[in-house]
This record gives structure tokens, C-alpha cells and sequence, in this order.
């Protein structure tokens, strides 16, 4: 398969990457580790007419660590990500595909795409990040809760670059990450993770991510509801992650139908909680 033409700019700073973007409107496109865009538009999907590639514009790469949060740059690729001592992101970055993809694909990209089975997104969503964003109209920030629309919708204006992401450091939180796919390597055929803080026993804080499970990554409102403030034990956990489909519409396709995906979010959940909660 073959794209249709398009032109390419590789600038060397932000802001002509910006003023590129806005002189290309709607027709222009952000490349980054091009993991996504390119099978797009290799199938026609997607026809940018300019591709406007971030890799020789500064600072855009690493994580720091600052006061309370990480910041990661939205170029930084997922084997950099997985390389860092970044925690349950460090975690799902590390099941992303296979080697080449984490190479190449970065987390900007991964946030910027919204693809629902994509492993970062439902990340970032539980640990209530947010994305910095630079345009033409100065720099604002999006919370993860605002920035999933719809499928492969984000809140990401079209002149807009995701410059970084920033995910609280949660200390004293523990986490798991459960993805399950049919071949090793494959996208989510459902993944749940989960971030728990414990005090002597009794649940402080939850936050449980759905990949996979509607048209953009979830929280799993029912379960966190169900575990907040109540003693943790897997009696308790159990009964809580039976509700991890309470309020999804996980689309149906070739690997599972939509109860068999509610079956798996209910059984991973149950075992990312236990992960996370160190109860077995
Ligand atoms: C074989 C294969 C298997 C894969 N398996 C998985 C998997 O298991 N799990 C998973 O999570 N992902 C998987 N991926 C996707 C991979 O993680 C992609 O790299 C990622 O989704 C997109 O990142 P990218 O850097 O490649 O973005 P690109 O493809 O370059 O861009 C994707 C979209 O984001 C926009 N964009 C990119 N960067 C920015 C930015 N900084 N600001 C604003 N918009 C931006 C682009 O314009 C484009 O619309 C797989 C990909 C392949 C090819």
C-alpha cells in the first residue's frame, strides 16, 4: 500500500513547527515515531497533504523528576519510558508491542492518537496526568479526564503540539498493570491498572484504568467507589472488580465479543488490584 503525496518539514525548533502546522491547517499533521500515522495513511485512512516531523525539535525527549510529579517529554519514546523509574507507566510502556515499536513510538504520539487500545492512555487517565500543549494561541494544559473525546478524538487542537506529560508521583502508592491479548506482543484485547494506597490495611486511595473498553480509555468508577476507605482484603477486592464493566460499551471484533472483553476487564482488575493492594 502506498500513501498518497505529501509534503515534509523537519523543523529544528518548536515554534516553526507550530507555524507550520497553523500555514497547513486541518490538512496538516504532526509526525512523531510515525507508528500509528504511517499505517494510516499507508491504507488511505489518513491523507495529510504536509507532515510537519518533531524529531530535530529540542527538549521534547527525557523524563525529570520534579517536586511532585513527572514531567515526560512527548517525544520520548516507550523503551525510554520503560527504561525509566517511572512506575506503573515505566510498566505498561514496557508491554507496548515489540522492541521496534518502543523505539519508535513515543508517548505524545500515543496520547495524541487516542487509539482506545492503546496502553498509555488509560495510564495516564488513572493517575490523573495532564498534557501540556503549545499553538498558536500561547500554552495551556489538558487534563487526562478532558483530553479523551471520542475514538481517535482528542481535545488537541489542530495547530496544538503536545509538548509534555505530566503524571503525579503517587508516593506510597502501589500499582499493577494487567493486559491480556492473544498472542504475546498484540494490542489489549483488554487491559486494567490499578493504583492503590493503603493505610494499616484500609484502602486510602484507588484509581483502576480501563484499555479497550469504549471508544476512549475509562476509569472504572464502580470499582474505586466500591474499595475507597474500606478494609483491603481479596474478599473484598474480588467482589469490588465484578463491577469493573459497570458502564462500559467495549466494541466487539475479531479477538472478542463484548461480554467475553467485560468477562476479562472483571478478572484483570481483580488480579491488578491484588498487585497493587500486595494481597494474594
Ligand atoms: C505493529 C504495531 C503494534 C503496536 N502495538 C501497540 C500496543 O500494543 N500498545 C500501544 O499502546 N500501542 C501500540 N502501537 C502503537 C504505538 O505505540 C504508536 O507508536 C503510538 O500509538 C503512536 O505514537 P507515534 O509516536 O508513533 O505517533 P505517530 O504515528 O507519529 O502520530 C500519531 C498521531 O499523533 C499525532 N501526534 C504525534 N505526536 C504529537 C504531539 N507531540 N502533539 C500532538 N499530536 C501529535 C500525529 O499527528 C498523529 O495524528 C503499535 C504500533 C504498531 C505499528
Amino acid at each position: 500500500m502506498i500513501a498518497a503525496g505529501f509534503e515534509y518539514a523537519a523543523p529544528d525548533s518548536l515554534d516553526e513547527a507550530i507555524r507550520l502546522l497553523g500555514e497547513g491547517g486541518e490538512d496538516a499533521k504532526l509526525l512523531a515515531g510515525g507508528h500509528s500515522l504511517i499505517p494510516l495513511m499507508k491504507v488511505r485512512l489518513a491523507a495529510p497533504t504536509l507532515l510537519v516531523d518533531l524529531r530535530r525539535v529540542p527538549g521534547l525527549r527525557g523524563v525529570s523528576s520534579e517536586d511532585s510529579e513527572l514531567r515526560i517529554g512527548a517525544m520520548t519514546a516507550h523503551a525510554e519510558l520503560a527504561d525509566a523509574k517511572a512506575g506503573l507507566l515505566a510498566t505498561a510502556a514496557g508491554q507496548i508491542a515489540d522492541q521496534q515499536v518502543r523505539n519508535r513510538g513515543t508517548i505524545g504520539g500515543s496520547l495524541a492518537h487516542a487509539d482506545p487500545a492503546s496502553d498509555l492512555p488509560a495510564v495516564v487517565l488513572a493517575a490523573e496526568g495532564r498534557v501540556a500543549l503549545k499553538g498558536a494561541g500561547g500554552e495551556r494544559e489538558v487534563a487526562a479526564a478532558d483530553l479523551f473525546e471520542d475514538y481517535l478524538t482528542t481535545a488537541v487542537r489542530a495547530d496544538e503540539v503536545i509538548t509534555e506529560v505530566r503524571v503525579p508521583k503517587l508516593p506510597g502508592y502501589g500499582f499493577g498493570y494487567e493486559k491480556f491479548a492473544r498472542r504475546s506482543e498484540d494490542w489489549a484485547m483488554v487491559g486494567v491498572c490499578a493504583l492503590v494506597k493503603a493505610t494499616d490495611g484500609t484502602c486510602e486511595d484507588v484509581r483502576v484504568g480501563l484499555t479497550h473498553m469504549g471508544s476512549t480509555p475509562l476509569r472504572a468508577g464502580a470499582v474505586e467507589e466500591a474499595l475507597r476507605g474500606r478494609p483491603l482484603d481479596a474478599g473484598r477486592i474480588g467482589e469490588a472488580a465484578e463491577q469493573a464493566a459497570e458502564g462500559t460499551s467495549p466494541p466487539g471484533d475479531l479477538n472478542a465479543t463484548p461480554d467475553y472483553k467485560r468477562h476479562l476487564a472483571r478478572v484483570l482488575c481483580r488480579r491488578a488490584l491484588a498487585e497493587a493492594a500486595g494481597v494474594s
